[in-house]
Parts: C-alpha cells; structure tokens; sequence
C-alpha cells in the first residue's frame, strides 16, 4: 500500500465506521456464532503474495463482522461496558498513526507531559486528592498487580526485589469475597500464593464487614504472619457494592498495612460530587485505579492508576540500563519506572480528547443520565410481582431475577433464570450476563453505553417480560 492508496482507503473507512456507529443498533448484539465458524473461513496458511486491500476489507465485514458482539450498541448491558465515543475514537487513530512508544520522556515528551497534565485533571475531576501522583496503566488486572508489588516492597523494606521470597510464604493479603477475579490472580501472580489471601466475609449489602477484617489481621499477626495489603473495592463487579473506605482506611492505618482500592467500574461516577461518599477516605489510602475505559467513553485501553508515594512506586520497579539513560533523566517522568511493562502507548491522548470535547459538565450529564435510568428501571422491577431485586442499586447495575409466586425452590429458580438468560441472548436484541449473589442466579443489567436511551432500557425490559412469560 503506497500514500495514495493508505488516503483513499482511510477516507472510506472512516465513512464505514460512521455509517456502522449510527447503524450499531440494528446488528445482533451478542454475536450469534457457534465455536469454530470464524475460525474456518479463515486459511490455515498465510498468504505468499501480496493481496488486494479491497478483498481485506471485504472479508472483513462477511467473515469477522458476523463474529464480533457490538459492544458500543446501546443494547448491550451485559458485563460492565467498555463504552467509547468520537472524540476517543479519533484520538485512537492518532496514536495509531504516530505510531510512537512511549516508555520514556525522551521517547515523545509531548506524550509523558500530557500523560501528567491529563491524569492531573482527570483526578481532580474524580476527587482524588492532590498529592497523589497518576499513571495510566493498559487494565485494572495490571494497575491492581502494581500496588501489590509495591505492598510487597514496602512491607519487605524492599528485600524481596532483592532476594525473593526467602522465609516462606508469611505474607497476607485481604480482600473481600465479592471482589473481582484479578485480585486472586495478581496475588499468585505477585508471589503471595492463593493461601495467604484472606477473603472478608460481607454484609447484606455485599459490601466487606470491617470488624472481619480486622479480626483477620489480628489472627494473622498473632501468628507471626505480615499482613501487607488490603483492597477494597468501590463498585463490586457483581453488584457493585461500596465497601466501607473510611472505616477499612482506619484499620490499614492502625495496622500500618498498604491500602489499595479497586474502583475500576465505579470511578468514573466520582465526577459527580455528589456520589463522592463512596470515596471518603481516598486521603488515607495508597493506591487507587480505576477505567476510563469501562464507563467514560475511552476507548479501551485506559486505565488510571494513582499513587500517594510515588517515589515508591518508582523504586519498586525502576530499573536503568545503560542503554535507557538519559541526560533528562533527574528532571523528567520516565512512565516506563511506573509499572510492569518497559513500551507504553500514548493513551493519553484519546482520554485529553475525551475531557476536552465532552467538558466536565457534559460527562456529567451522561453518567447522570445513566444513573437515573438505572433508578427508574429498578422502581420498575421492584414493582413487578414475577421479579425480584436482590441486591441494592447503588450505581446502574441492577441485580434481579425472575421470581414467579408459585415457585419458591432456589435449585428451580436457579435453572429457570439461567434458562431465561439464554432466551435473552440468542434472541439478539439484547445482551445481558449474570452473576451469583450468596448462591442465586442473578440476572445483571447495566445501563451505561455511551447512547443508551429510555426506549433502549424499555424495549430491554419487554424482551426480558416476553421471554419470562414463555418459560413456563
Ligand atoms: C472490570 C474490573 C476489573 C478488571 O478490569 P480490567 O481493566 O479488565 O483488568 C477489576 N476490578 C473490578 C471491580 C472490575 O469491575
């Protein structure tokens, strides 16, 4: 592909992808594919010679397009959303376009000045207090993997980077039984071993019983353990629950123990002060991440990760070979010392787009929209005789599960919801997924995507009335 080819075939690209944005909607929102079709339309060897971008792209939209789950429909409720927008859009192809590895200042220094000012604004946007310092890490899985290791360094005084885990396993960690998947993984993956995390029983509303968890640190410590790091989660992935910050920081404060948060969903709803009470405490804690990616309409991947020592953070991971040295290094922010992996992508450019063109006041407006249509809805389903809620709604996930009077055994209720979200799914036109709250089967929406309206969450609701009808 030469210059002229790489301008026509951008100039109708960009108009496939607006016509497929405004068209999103109308596609099969779960992908209708069985394991394997896509996988057989595609030839097993790579191609010898050159071929045609025109037959790229048209294999393209017949054999991928049919496989992929339209993530960016406003029918899509499932999971948690990775919503996206124009601006970030663009950005993206910017970065794409330059092309440009960001590990270190010298490597693009517009890209870690911006990276700076960016996380600069968009912590102040989320009440994060102003002496933390924030980096933009791919996922929450690895910004969460980050404030381990360093939980692990400083509760070590820094001998495990040196020396390895020398004396056994003695080290804990605690969570509660309700936080999401990563966190196991990134304990083993840390080098804590799955035994020594603690996981804290919760309340009725799923948030983590503080007296449990210190309880727990009490026996560890008793029995010679080192208790090195709690986490608490702002918005729990199956019902997001709010664990109690101010009370869990008292206790990690007590203790001397690092407090990370997970609020990987939930942060973005932080521009609205008014929801700031999730986050009372955020002075007092460590480390803090959550996703732009997820619900403030930046692209994939975005994820903010603050830290209040960042001198911490950098000795945990920093390391300089000659032929990384610079001579700015003592004056500028080298972002490849701020985490797991050496080459960075400029991401901050899609979430400066973002910010820009939607104003603080225009993300606002979007998330509060979401958070009202979640409200309504819930009033909907409380309403509804053949349905429960079962778990608070605190934000705009809503918990629920079919529930019709005649049928009181959980094992019956269990199979028919399972069943039911089937139904759901493969009927195309909406898209949700469940979870288990203390042992049920619940259905999960989640009412987030960039262009979700009231007619989208009305027709959802019909869907899942007609399919429910005709179960039994
Ligand atoms: C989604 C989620 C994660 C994982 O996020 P990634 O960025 O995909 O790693 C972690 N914690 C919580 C609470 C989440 O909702």
């Amino acid at each position: 592909m030469n210059s002229e080819q790489f301008r026509e075939e951008a100039h109708k690209m960009v108009d496939w992808m607006a016509d497929y944005l405004e068209h999103v909607e109308e596609y099969p929102v779960r992908a209708q594919v069985k394991p394997g079709e896509t996988m057989k339309q595609i030839p097993k060897e790579a191609p010898v010679q050159a071929e045609d971008f025109e037959d790229i792209f048209k294999d393209f939209k017949e054999i991928i397009m049919p496989g992929m789950t339209h993530w960016e429909s406003p029918k899509f409720m499932a999971y948690f959303p990775a919503n996206k927008s124009y601006p970030s859009i663009l950005g993206e192809m910017l970065t794409a376009t330059l092309g440009a590895q960001c590990m270190s200042w010298i490597t693009s220094p517009a890209a870690t000045e911006l990276e700076e000012a960016v996380m600069g604004w968009l912590g102040s946007m989320t009440g994060i207090p102003d002496h933390f310092s924030g980096v933009i890490q791919d996922t929450a899985s690895t910004a969460t993997l980050t404030a381990l290791l360093m939980a692990r360094e400083k509760v070590s005084g820094f001998e495990i980077n040196e020396q390895g885990f020398e004396a056994g396993n003695e080290y804990t960690v605690y969570c509660s039984s309700e936080t999401h998947s990563s966190i196991e993984k990134d304990v083993k993956i840390a080098g804590f071993g799955k035994n020594n995390l603690r996981k804290i029983a919760y309340d009725d509303s799923y948030a983590m019983r503080p007296e449990k968890l210190e309880e727990a640190i009490r026996k560890d410590l008793e029995n010679g353990l080192k208790p090195a790091c709690v986490i608490a989660t702002i918005g729990t992935t199956g019902s997001t629950a709010i664990d109690p910050l101010r009370e869990i920081a008292d206790i990690c404060n007590r203790y001397e123990v690092f407090l990370h948060v997970d609020a990987a969903f939930a942060g973005t709803a932080m521009i609205l002060p008014e929801l700031r009470w999730m986050i009372e405490g955020i002075e007092r804690v460590d480390s803090y991440v959550f996703n732009p990616h997820k619900w403030m309409f930046t692209n994939f991947d975005c994820s903010a990760f603050y830290v209040k020592d960042e001198a911490q953070l950098v000795k945990t991971f920093e390391i300089t070979p000659e032929y990384l040295k610079t001579p700015e290094d003592e004056r500028v922010k080298n972002y490849r010392d701020w985490g797991i992996p050496l080459g960075r992508r400029f991401r901050a450019l899609k979430l400066w787009f973002v910010i820009r063109n939607f104003g603080i006041e225009g993300l606002r407006n979007k998330i509060r929209k979401h958070l009202e249509l979640a409200e309504k809805q819930k009033a909907v389903i409380e309403q509804d005789p053949d349905f429960e809620l079962l778990a608070p709604v605190p934000l705009n996930t809503i918990c629920f599960r079919y529930h019709p009077s005649y049928i009181d055994d959980d094992n019956k209720l269990n199979e028919l919801n399972s069943i039911l979200l089937e139904h759901i799914n493969d009927s195309g036109k909406l898209f949700i997924t469940h979870t288990k709250l203390n042992g049920r089967f619940t259905l999960r929406m989640v009412i987030g995507n960039t262009n979700v309206e009231q007619r989208h969450v009305d027709e959802a609701w019909s869907l899942i009335k007609e399919k429910s009808s005709k179960l039994i």
